[in-house]
């Protein structure tokens, strides 16, 4: 078998598109364009990156970005303040704390001083708690997460009633997602780093979402065959013959296992651009939220 390449690019690029029109049109209508603040504490070059990534990604669908760049040595005060001042701005309809915070900040504490309809990265502990919770809907949903959930859903994969297994239990990805595959009627585990045989565990999921860190990690004879892969590491592999000495790469070995599973996502091109696409559809629908308050 050779498995189905779940096009994570063409499904973002087709979503930013979605936001872009719906955007025009709220403008058309007379109303206000939507606007997301992120909040950038000290100088790690990953987070600038990111953060002006999805800046960069604002402007190309109308949505104005507020940058609120402080820096490392910042208070817990100052942080909390600029979080309740950007809550009380209407001009602001998504806030977007950058994580991970330098060490002595309290990220909890930070992140539930978010107002819950402003909460577009979907980590308030009230939103995440609403998504553990049977009949309870969180206002906004962790944008990698609900990125993965959208490409299953895409790849034509039977949630409901399927075996899912997920690996990693980190607050962004890991946890989230397996909660998200409860909501959709999958009987789901989550492995980790203390897991006891954890291939004899993945060969039995119908359904494999990873999120370890770790480069080409699953192997194709701890997928079952038939199996759907969304492979959201993004891990790098040394490679003279690239131009800045590596590769990005998945935690899936997806050479191997894209033999046996009936569908998967590449790496790059599969999880990762979904997570923009899904926080200008958050704040977009935080718009929306304000229009109607
Ligand atoms: P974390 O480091 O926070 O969590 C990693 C999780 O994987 C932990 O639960 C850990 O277990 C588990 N783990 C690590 N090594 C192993 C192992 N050998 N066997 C089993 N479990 C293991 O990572 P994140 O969740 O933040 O990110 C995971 C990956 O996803 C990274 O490659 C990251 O770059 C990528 N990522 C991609 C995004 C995107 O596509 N947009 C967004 C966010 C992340 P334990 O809890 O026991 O320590």
């Amino acid at each position: 078998m050779t498995a189905k390449i779940i096009d994570g690019k063409a499904t973002a690029a087709r979503i930013r598109a979605q936001v872009k029109e719906a955007i025009e049109k709220r403008l058309q209508a007379g109303k206000s364009k939507p606007g997301l603040a992120t909040v950038l504490v000290g100088e790690n070059p990953a987070s600038q990156v990111y953060v002006r990534s999805k800046q960069k990604a604002c402007a190309e669908v109308g949505i104005n970005s507020f940058g609120f760049d402080l820096p490392g040595d910042a208070s817990q005060e100052e942080v909390e303040t600029l979080v309740r001042k950007l809550n009380a701005d209407p001009a602001v309809n998504g806030i977007l704390v950058q994580l991970p915070l330098p060490s002595h900040l309290d990220e909890e504490k930070v992140l539930t001083c978010i107002d819950l309809t402003k909460d577009v990265d979907g980590f308030h502990p009230v939103n995440i708690g609403r998504l553990a919770q049977k009949g309870r809907e969180p206002v906004f949903v962790p944008c990698t997460p609900a990125g993965c959930m959208v490409l299953l859903e895409e790849s034509g994969a039977p949630i409901s009633g399927a075996n899912a297994v997920v690996l990693g239990r980190s607050n962004i990805v890991g946890m989230p997602v397996a909660l998200l595959l409860v909501k959709a009627d999958a009987t789901v585990t989550i492995v980790h780093s203390r897991t006891k045989d954890l291939p004899a565990v993945v060969r039995g999921a119908d359904i494999i979402v990873s999120a370890i860190g770790q480069p080409e990690y699953v192997k194709k004879d701890w997928v079952k065959p038939g199996a759907y892969v969304i492979d959201v590491g993004i891990n790098r592999k040394e490679d003279a013959s690239a131009k800045r000495g590596y590769r990005l790469v998945g935690d899936v070995d997806f050479d191997q296992v894209s033999e046996v599973a009936a569908a998967i996502t590449p790496v790059p091109g599969g999880v990762g651009p979904m997570t923009i696409a899904m926080l200008l559809k958050n704040t977009l629908r935080a718009a929306e939220l304000a229009d109607n308050a």
